[in-house]
């Protein structure tokens, strides 16, 4: 990513951030044949450009390498015996593992910038700022130099950060945020960590299989109140199975360093605790990165909570002017609803949009087992009275799953009781995240869990599962007793 034909330029778009809503934004704009700039502010330890924000950089794909590293290893260190395969002086080596994760980074790195420059896209490493509509001032990181760039429309896709904890000050040392969480130096042997939700349930799940003892403190009551009930609890019951000490209802009121351990006090219906960790985490959720991204004259809308106020376009209240991604409370904060909302932005200025369909976007929380789903859960559906049926099958069903040794979980389809059109699917098990595109694509064509039970799937595979949970909507399970999978 390089600084170069700056000052005087006029482009047709400029995109303020390069994580994956704003890169895919500006490749986007670049293939309708738009001429687009992208400004990006990430940097590594020397000062070199990191296209890709937080996803590529400090959050989902670092997770990702190390859960599979993590996943690796317990399976070496536990479940291999039952292969008939023993190993003798496993070991973990911690810095390899981060080496690893930072080389896939930086591989991703180089991709978009190749991305960038393929696609005739200048790409600007620098610190942008909307200081009017269609005028955008970068300063760059290099070497600090300043200008402005002019555009007929500016795309802001500048991401989120953690969200501060008053309580639990972040030290870069024993009290971490999510980022740090992903370069540790050493395994701790007592990991606390703040918020049940997404991030520290991927956190846990990791640390956890290299041999930490967790702990997880989750203020509300319901462990994962948004999902299907019925997943959370069988979620609930595998990642205590698995260790994983989730104590709800407790609300951290404080922590801090002590001589050597984190003295952390938290408040249940019980009263207050306290619990001495060797690091802990601070996971309680993410903001929008609205600080300096607009000047102040500009006027640039937020709503109550923070969030760039935009209409269903992603439009904001200035001319020209869009934001896309974690920066709007237009969705979930989601990496794919970014993407697609860059691509919707793009296509709009180039008078050739579709809508997002907001109510088929996937969520995945990536632990092991993955939980997945897509639509309506039942709570949600029984709240606003709607009569609906619902289709379950375990993996057990599934031969392939059991050749695997994952038979952990569940499939569970939701359909409206009269039409039998999908409502919602949600999955507890191995590959649920590749398992829900299914979900999603049969949501999309309004496909019957009819549509769902007559469409072939490989026997055996682990998509089976999906097939059979629609086959119990209409009582003909065939792996399955009738009693288990309808309700
Ligand atoms: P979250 O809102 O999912 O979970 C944070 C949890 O912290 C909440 O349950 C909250 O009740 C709890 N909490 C807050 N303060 C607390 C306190 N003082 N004591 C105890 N508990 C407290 O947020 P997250 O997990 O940080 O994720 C942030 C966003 O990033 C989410 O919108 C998520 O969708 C997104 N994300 C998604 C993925 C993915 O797609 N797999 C991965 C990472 C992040």
């Amino acid at each position: 990513m390089t600084s170069r034909s700056p000052a005087t330029s006029l482009y047709d778009v400029i995109v303020i951030g390069a994580g994956p809503a704003g890169y895919v934004a500006a490749i986007r704009c670049a293939q309708l044949g738009l001429k687009t700039a992208c400004v990006d502010n990430w940097s590594d330890a020397n000062n070199q450009a990191c296209p890709g924000g937080t996803f590529v950089n400090a959050g989902c794909i670092s997770s990702m390498a190390l859960l599979e590293s993590s996943k690796i290893y317990h399976l070496l260190n536990s479940d291999i015996s039952a292969h008939g395969i023993h190993i003798d002086n496993l070991a973990i080596d911690l810095s390899q593992m981060i080496k690893r994760k930072d080389s896939i980074i930086a591989a991703l790195n180089h991709q978009i910038t190749e991305l960038f420059v393929k696609n005739n896209i200048n790409c600007i490493h620098g610190q942008g700022k909307l200081i009017a509509p269609g005028n955008v001032e970068v300063i760059t990181k290099k070497d600090s130099e300043q200008y402005t760039l002019n555009a007929n429309h500016i795309i802001l896709a500048t991401g989120s950060h953690s969200t501060i904890l008053p309580c639990a000050s972040i030290d870069n040392e024993s009290i971490i945020d999510s980022s740090q969480a992903l370069n540790l130096t050493n395994i701790p042997k007592r990991l606390g960590i703040i918020g049940a939700g997404i991030i520290g349930l991927e956190l846990a799940g990791i640390w956890n299989r290299l041999g930490s003892d967790v702990i997880l403190l989750e203020a509300q009551e319901t462990f994962l109140p948004t999902t299907d009930q019925q997943i959370s609890h069988e979620a609930h019951h595998i990642f205590t199975q698995q260790g994983l000490d989730i104590r709800l209802g407790a609300r951290v009121t404080s922590a801090k360093k002590g001589s050597k351990k984190v003295i952390l006090e938290y408040q249940d219906s019980d009263g207050t605790h306290t619990l001495h960790l060797d690091k802990l985490i601070v996971a309680p959720g993410r903001e929008p990165n609205t600080e300096s991204l607009a000047a102040e004259e500009v006027d640039l809308i937020l709503d109550e909570n923070g969030f760039v106020h935009v209409d269903k376009n992603c439009c904001t209240t200035l001319p020209g002017v869009y934001a896309i991604g974690d920066l709007t409370a237009l969705g979930p904060m989601l990496a794919h609803k970014g993407l697609e909302e860059g691509i919707f932005v793009a296509e709009l200025i180039a008078e050739k949009s579709h809508p997002i369909n907001y109510d088929t976007i996937p969520s995945v929380i990536y632990t092991s087992p993955e939980i997945a789903w897509v639509g309506q859960t039942e709570q949600a559906l029984k709240a606003i009275g709607e009569s609906y049926k619902t289709g379950i099958s375990p993996f057990t069903s599934s031969a392939r799953a059991h050749a695997s040794g994952k038979t952990e979980g569940l499939v569970k389809i939701i359909t409206h009781a009269e039409t039998d059109i999908i409502l919602g699917v949600h999955i507890i098990g191995s590959h649920a995240s590749e398992l829900i595109a299914e979900a999603v694509l049969a949501m999309e064509f309004s496909a019957s869990a009819e549509d769902l039970a007559r469409t072939i799937h490989a026997h055996p595979s682990i998509s089976e599962t999906l097939h059979e949970a629609a086959l119990t909507i209409g009582n003909r399970a065939l792996h399955i007793p009738p009693e288990v999978g309808m309700k």
